[in-house]
C-alpha cells in the first residue's frame, strides 16, 4: 500500500496513460542555447528514470520575434528537429515522456523584434513591441502551430502551449495589454480568439493521438486581469478546442505578488485550480509551491487537481517519484524554492543549478562515482560545505569523519531557518543530517576538532566556515550592541527599536526576524494572502485584493544601514531580491544607505549622512557587517606536509552563500 495513492495512480487521457499525476513543470535550464543537445538530453533522462510521468521542456520559441531573448532556442526548422530529436530518443529510452513547450513571449521578449496585440511597452522589458496587423496575427498562429507539428517530428509525446505569466497570448486576453478594435480585441469572444484559436491549429498540426496541454493563467495578480468568468469561458473554449490538459499558469511576470519564492506558502495557489474543478471535462494540473510528496498528495486527496506540477523540486532531486513511490521520501533532496541557482542563473544569462543539488543541469559535469582507493577523510566543520563533502565523499566508499563543535549539524542554515518565510530551511537541515546518517559518515558533535584529532587521517577538509566581523564601532553607553547570530539563534530578545548595522542578506533576515516576531509567514497562509493582497478571483479580477495590501503591523521599529550609497537590497537574489524589499517596505522598516557610522551611545547609533549628523533611536544596535574566514584550524595545519582542502568561507567568505558552500563540498568529494 503506497503513502501516496492518488499521486502514483496513472491518468488516462485518451490516446495516453501517464503513469502517475506527476509533471515536472516547465523550466529553462539555460543549456537550450548551448548546442550541446547530449547534455539537455542527459538532465531529462535523469529525470525520466526518476519516475516522473510527463515532463514539460524549457520555453521554446515558435519563430524569432517570438523568442524570450534574441538567439534563444527555437523550434524554427529541420536542423532544430534533428537537435531535439537527440532529447527525445534519450529520454524514452530511459522511459520517459516528454512534451515540448511553445513560449511566444510577446510584448516579454528580451528582444528589439518584439511583437504584441498592442504596443504598450512591458515593465520588464527595455523594447517596445510592434503591434500586430491581420496578417502579422495569422503568421504567429501559424508559426506555433508549425513549431507543434516539428515537436512531433523531433519524436516529443506532446507539446505545452505557453498561454500563461503574462506572455503573448495572456497579452491578448486582458484590456491592459490588448487596446485593438479589430475582432482580435474589444469583448471578450474577441480578445480570447487568438489563444482559442493557436489550440486548435495546433491540434489540426499534431493530429488526435498527441499531448496538448493549455497552461491558463488562472489568476493573473496584475490590475484588470481576467475575471473568473472569463477564465472559466476561456478553459471551456481551449478544451472544445482541442486541449487534453489544462496547467494551471499564476501572475504575470510583472505582477507584484510573489508566486513562487520561498516565503510563499506551500500549495498557496491551489485554491484557484480547485475553482475550476468540475467546469471543465479534461484533467486539471495545479502548481506553484508544491515541493514534497504530502503536499502534492494531499493537493490531489482535496480534489483541488487531478494532477501537479512541480519544476525547481526535480533540480533538487531527480528521483523525486521513485524514492516517494519506495517509501523513501525522507531521502528527497528538498527544493527550498529559493531561486538562487535555477531562475536567478537564467536571468544572469547562466545555466541552471540547483543550491542543493549542483549535479543539476550539470549531470555530465560532475559524477559522483565509487572510489578506487577508499581513504580515511576527515572534514572539519558540519555547516553546508562540510556536510556536502562528507556525504558525498562517504557515498564514494570513503570512511569520513564528520568534526562539528557544535551540537547539531547545520552551521549557517541553522540561523537562516529561523527567518521567518525561510520555513524551508527546516527541512533542509533535517535532510543533511539523514543524508549524513545514511551514508555512513561518523559525526562527532560537540567536538572542535584540533590538529591531534586530524592525525590518523588520509585527507582533511576545512570547512570550518566563518565568523562575524566586527565593523569597529565605538560602544560609549548602554544601548545592547549584539550580533546577529545572538538574535536569530534566540540568545538574545531586542528591544523595541533597533538599529541594524549592515544591509546584505543577513541584515535584510534580521530586520525581517524583528519586524514579523517569529511569525512562520510561509506556513500561515491567509495572513500571507492578506499582507499581498491576494484574493478569490471570482471576488476581484485578477485576483488582486479591492482593499488592497493588508499587512500585520510590526512588531519594532527598525531601521537598517549600510554605507553605500546604492540603494539597499541591491545585490540580494535578482528574482527574489525585490520581495524582501517590499516586504521591509511595507513593515515600515527605514532603509537609509550613504552613512557613516559614528558612536554607539546611550540614545542609540550616531550617524553621518549628506552631511548631517544625527542619531538612529535604538534600544538595540544589531551588527550584520559580514564575515570572515575562520581559518585558525587551516593555518595550524599548515606546513605540517598534510592533504588539507580548504572550502566555503573558510577559504573565502565574501559573498559566500549555501550555494557555494555546498557546490565546493560537493565538488571536492566528488573528487577526493
Ligand atoms: P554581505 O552581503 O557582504 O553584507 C555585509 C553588509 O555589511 C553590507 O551591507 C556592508 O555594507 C556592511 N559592511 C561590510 N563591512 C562593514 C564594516 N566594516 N562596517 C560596517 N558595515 C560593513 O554579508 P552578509 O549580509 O553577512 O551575508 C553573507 C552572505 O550570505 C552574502 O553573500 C549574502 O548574499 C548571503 N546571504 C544570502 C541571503 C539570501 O537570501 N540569498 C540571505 C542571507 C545571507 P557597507 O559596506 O555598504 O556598509
Ligand atoms: Fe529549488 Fe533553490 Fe534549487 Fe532552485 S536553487 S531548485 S529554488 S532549491
Amino acid at each position: 500500500m503506497t503513502l501516496y495513492p492518488h499521486l502514483l495512480a496513472p491518468l488516462d487521457i485518451g490516446h495516453v496513460t501517464l503513469p502517475n499525476r506527476v509533471l515536472m513543470g516547465s523550466m529553462h535550464t539555460g543549456l537550450e542555447e548551448l548546442g550541446d543537445w547530449r547534455r539537455l538530453g542527459a538532465f531529462y533522462a535523469e529525470r525520466a528514470r526518476g519516475g516522473v510521468g510527463l515532463m514539460v521542456t524549457g520555453g521554446i520559441a515558435p519563430n524569432p520575434e517570438g523568442a524570450v531573448l534574441r538567439g534563444a532556442a527555437g523550434m524554427f526548422g529541420a536542423a532544430d528537429v534533428a537537435n531535439h530529436r537527440q532529447v527525445t530518443d534519450m529520454v524514452h529510452d530511459a522511459g520517459g515522456l516528454i512534451a515540448m513547450q511553445i513560449l511566444h513571449a510577446g510584448r516579454y521578449g528580451y528582444n528589439p523584434d518584439c511583437v504584441a496585440p498592442s504596443a504598450v511597452k512591458s515593465p520588464i522589458s527595455p523594447f517596445a513591441p510592434r503591434e500586430l496587423d491581420e496578417a502579422g496575427i495569422e503568421k504567429q498562429i501559424a508559426d506555433i502551430a508549425a513549431a507543434a507539428a516539428r515537436a512531433r517530428e523531433a519524436g516529443y509525446d506532446g507539446v505545452e502551449v505557453m498561454g500563461s505569466e503574462g506572455y503573448f497570448l495572456n497579452q491578448f486576453l486582458v484590456t491592459h495589454t490588448n487596446r485593438r478594435t479589430d475582432r482580435w480585441g474589444g469583448s471578450y469572444e474577441n480578445r480570447m480568439r487568438l489563444p482559442v484559436e493557436v489550440v486548435r491549429r495546433v491540434r489540426a498540426a499534431v493530429g488526435p493521438d498527441f499531448i496538448l496541454i493549455y497552461r491558463l493563467s488562472m489568476i493573473d495578480l496584475v490590475p484588470d486581469g481576467s475575471s473568473w468568468d472569463e477564465v472559466v469561458q476561456l478553459a471551456r473554449a481551449v478544451e472544445a478546442a482541442g486541449a487534453d490538459l489544462i496547467n494551471t499558469g499564476i501572475g504575470w511576470h510583472e505582477a507584484r505578488v510573489p508566486t513562487i519564492a520561498t516565503s510563499v506558502p506551500r500549495r498557496a495557489f491551489a485554491f484557484v485550480t480547485a475553482k475550476l474543478m468540475g467546469q471543465v471535462g479534461v484533467p486539471l494540473i495545479a502548481s506553484n509551491r508544491i515541493n514534497t510528496p504530502e503536499v502534492a498528495e494531499q493537493v490531489l486527496a482535496d480534489g483541488c487537481a487531478d494532477m501537479v506540477s512541480m519544476a525547481r523540486p526535480f533540480l533538487a532531486d531527480s528521483h523525486f517519484v521513485a524514492k516517494a513511490a519506495a517509501g523513501r521520501a525522507a531521502d528527497i533532496a528538498p527544493c527550498i524554492a529559493c531561486n538562487q541557482a535555477c531562475l536567478d542563473h537564467t536571468f544572469a544569462g547562466k545555466v541552471s543549478s540547483c543550491l542543493v543539488n549542483p549535479r543539476a543541469c550539470h549531470e555530465t559535469e560532475i559524477t559522483i562515482a565509487p572510489t578506487a582507493v577508499p581513504r580515511r577523510i576527515a572534514v572539519v566543520g558540519a555547516g553546508a560545505a562540510g556536510m556536502a563533502a562528507a556525504i558525498t565523499a562517504a557515498e564514494r566508499g570513503h570512511d569520513v569523519t564528520l568534526f562539528e563543535r557544535d551540537s547539531r549539524v547545520g552551521g549557517q542554515l541553522n540561523l537562516a531557518r529561523q527567518v521567518p518565510g525561510k520555513e524551508e530551511f527546516h527541512g533542509l537541515v533535517d535532510w543533511f543530517a539523514g543524508q549524513i546518517a545514511a551514508s555512513g559518515v561518523t559525526l562527532r558533535l560537540g567536538h572542535a576538532a584540533e590538529p591531534e584529532d586530524l592525525a590518523g587521517f588520509d585527507a582533511v577538509v576545512i570547512a570550518t566556515g566563518v565568523r562575524p566581523r566586527d565593523p569597529g564601532i565605538p560602544v560609549a553607553g548602554a544601548t545592547q550592541v549584539v550580533g546577529y547570530a545572538d538574535v536569530l539563534s534566540g540568545r538574545v530578545v531586542a528591544g523595541p527599536r533597533v538599529a541594524v548595522v549592515g544591509a546584505g542578506g543577513i541584515g535584510f533576515d534580521v530586520a525581517t526576524f524583528l519586524v514579523d516576531d517569529g511569525a512562520r509567514v510561509a506556513e500561515d497562509a491567509a495572513a500571507w494572502k492578506a499582507e499581498w493582497g491576494v484574493a478569490d478571483p471570482a471576488t476581484s479580477r485578477g485576483g488582486l485584493a479591492l482593499t488592497g495590501p493588508a499587512p500585520a503591523p510590526p512588531a519594532r521599529a527598525v531601521t537598517l544601514l549600510q554605507r553605500k550609497a546604492e540603494k539597499p537590497g541591491k545585490r540580494l537574489g535578482k528574482t527574489t531580491g525585490w520581495i524582501h524589499r517590499a516586504h521591509l517596505k511595507a513593515k515600515g522598516v527605514r532603509m537609509l544607505s550613504g552613512v557613516q557610522y559614528g558612536a554607539i551611545t546611550d540614545e542609540g547609533l550616531a550617524i553621518v549622512r549628506d552631511g548631517q549628523e544625527s542619531v538612529i533611536p535604538a534600544d538595540t544596535v544589531i551588527l550584520c557587517a559580514g564575515q570572515e574566514p575562520e581559518a585558525g584550524l587551516a593555518a595550524r595545519l599548515a606546513g605540517t606536509g598534510r592533504e588539507m582542502h580548504v572550502i566555503g568561507g573558510a577559504e573565502l567568505a565574501a559573498e559566500l552563500d549555501a550555494k557555494r558552500a555546498i557546490d565546493a563540498g560537493m565538488r571536492l568529494g566528488a573528487r577526493l
